[in-house]
């Protein structure tokens, strides 16, 4: 684990060095809105410290797993905090080339406001 990487965008906005539009400010995560959302919600939820993306989160065994389990439960307070809670909303993580990961700091995407389709494209 690396606490903080200086050319790292999500480092940044988690040091309140870049501007976004917060809507959780925790000890260990933080939410901000998506600059170009998806769907009617769109929030991404980071841990502080540095992690490249998900499997390097969950390889760093504890306490990357703690982190996992308080991203994701951050994930579904924000949801009940935008109030799609009881219509549905999706959490995603990108993971690399294929799944079009642009930032390489670990990230949870949180999705609804509106019906989704399966598959992704
Ligand atoms: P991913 O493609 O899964 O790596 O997701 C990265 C997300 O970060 C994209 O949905 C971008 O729209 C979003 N994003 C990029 N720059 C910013 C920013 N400065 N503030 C908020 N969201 C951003």
């Amino acid at each position: 684990m690396i606490v903080s990487v200086p050319e790292c965008l999500f480092c940044g906005i988690a040091a309140g060095d870049v501007p976004a539009t917060k809507v959780a400010d925790g000890e260990r995560i933080v939410a901000f809105r998506d600059i170009n959302p998806q769907a009617p919600v769109h929030v991404l939820v980071i841990p502080r410290d540095h992690y490249p993306n998900v499997a390097a989160l969950v390889a760093a065994g504890d306490p990357g797993k703690g982190l996992l389990d308080e991203l994701i439960a951050a994930a579904g307070k924000v949801a009940a905090a935008e109030g799609i809670e009881d219509s549905g909303y999706r959490v995603v993580f990108n993971t690399g080339p294929d799944a079009g990961q642009s930032v390489a700091h670990v990230h949870a995407h949180v999705l609804g406001g509106r019906a989704m389709a399966w598959p992704p494209g």
